[in-house]
Parts: structure tokens; C-alpha cells; sequence
């Protein structure tokens, strides 16, 4: 388990396709995402190798419903005892994955294929709690609306410690901070809107961004976010 800041990990023993975090508070430790359906014990035991007991889990929280995120809830839910949450828009897709479809028409007979391996098979979970845009969670994150990616896409802010986890409504590929990839985001505009919110509403709240993909950002993170937004929407945030 690797450190991003204090008392935020990121779960490197996955590797390095997806990312998953633990995040320490007073109450416990929550995940936040889970990783591919192979990457429960994987995390299991990286958690009880840093001294949690597994029923130390408070909560589960997905940023959103795609097979590399919430692959592993179902099994960790079974394994910890924690709720899962994630957005109302969102619960949907959370219990029913195949209705994920990438947005490349070429690409979807191979993700039919590639969905029915058991490694990337999605098990559907009915979340325990939902969230809105807004909504403050007590491990002291608040709920960002970011549809786009998915419908119900959410990232998660710690104001005091000017953290966002961004999960998939930013990337962060060969050093660039971008949208997220066009080939799995079937509404883009929607996603742009989200980035742009978060610039303009956020940014100047933000130093560190942690990513679904790709290596997080330690400082300057707002000031990269709102440059890029400026960048997207050719006028300054
Ligand atoms: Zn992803």
C-alpha cells in the first residue's frame, strides 16, 4: 500500500490498470473503489498487512459503476461487513454492470466477449446507502455530481485538506491531465460540463487530485484543473 498524502493510500497492490484507495478517518478506514472482480483478496490482505481488520471498514463508496471500479464490492461488502455506496443516478448500473457499454460501436461485440471472462466479470451489488451532489459523508468527503463518464459519476473532496478523488471524471495519462478517455465516456459534453464545474465551483479548493488512471497530482492540482477547463471551453474559468 503506497501513501499519497496522510491517512490516503492508494492500493498498489492491484497494479497499476485502476487504481483503488484507502482513506483513514476517526470512524475506521473506507475503500473507495474497488478494482477489477480478481482484486478482492488482493486487497483483503493488503489491508490486514496494514493492520486492519477487515471489519475496520466502514464503507464501501464507488465513484461509479464500471467493472474496474466496483469489480471487487460484492466480495468485499461479503468480506467486510461495509455498506456500499454510491450515487442515486448511479445505482442502476451498479446492479446491473452489462448495461455498461463502451461508446466505440466497433468496440462492443469485444467488450460482449470480454465481459463474460470471470476476471473481468462484474458481480451486480444493490448499494446500501446513495448519495447526492453536495452531500457530506463523515469521513469528511463531499459528494461531487460528476455524470458524464457514467450518469451517475461522483468524485470526492476533502475541503480542509484540499484533496479531490477524482476517479474517472479526470484522467491522468503520460503526464497530461485530461477528460476522460472518448472510447468508454458516452456522453462527453456531459463530462466536459463536470470538469468545468469542478474547476469553477472547486478549484480553487484543490491542491492534490488522485485519479482512477494514472499517477496523482501532489500540488497545483486546482490551478492545472482550471487551466484545462479554460483550455476546453476557450474562456477563462
Ligand atoms: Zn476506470
Amino acid at each position: 500500500m503506497q501513501q499519497i498524502v496522510p491517512r490516503l493510500y492508494l492500493f498498489d497492490e492491484i497494479g497499476d490498470m485502476v487504481h483503488a484507495y484507502l482513506w483513514e478517518w476517526e470512524g475506521g478506514v473506507t475503500l473507495i473503489d474497488t478494482g477489477l472482480p480478481s482484486a478482492s483478496e488482493t486487497i483483503s490482505r493488503a489491508l490486514v498487512a496494514k493492520g486492519y481488520p477487515l471489519h475496520r471498514v466502514q464503507r464501501i463508496i464507488l465513484t461509479h459503476g464500471d467493472a474496474d471500479h466496483m469489480g471487487s464490492a460484492a466480495k468485499l461488502r461479503r468480506a467486510t461487513g461495509a455498506p456500499i455506496l454510491c450515487h442515486t443516478v448511479e445505482k442502476d448500473l451498479v446492479e446491473h454492470p452489462w448495461k455498461r457499454r463502451p461508446n466505440a460501436l466497433l468496440l462492443r461485440p469485444l467488450f460482449a466477449v470480454v465481459r463474460q471472462f470471470p476476471l473481468m466479470k462484474a458481480e451486480p451489488v444493490t448499494p446500501e446507502e446513495i448519495v447526492v451532489d453536495g452531500q457530506e459523508l463523515p469521513e469528511g468527503l463531499t459528494v461531487i455530481t460528476t455524470p458524464g463518464h457514467t450518469a451517475g459519476h461522483i468524485s470526492l473532496l476533502d475541503r480542509k485538506r484540499r484533496i479531490l478523488i477524482a476517479g474517472d471524471a479526470l484522467s491522468n495519462r503520460k503526464g497530461k491531465l485530461a477528460p476522460p478517455p472518448g472510447m468508454f465516456t458516452p456522453d462527453m459534453k456531459n463530462a466536459e460540463r463536470s470538469i468545468w464545474k469542478l474547476a469553477k465551483k472547486y478549484g480553487d479548493e484543490i491542491d492534490v487530485i488522485v485519479f482512477g488512471h494514472g499517477p496523482p497530482i501532489l500540488n497545483n492540482g486546482g490551478a492545472r484543473l482550471k487551466a484545462m477547463a479554460s483550455r476546453i471551453f476557450a474562456s477563462e474559468v
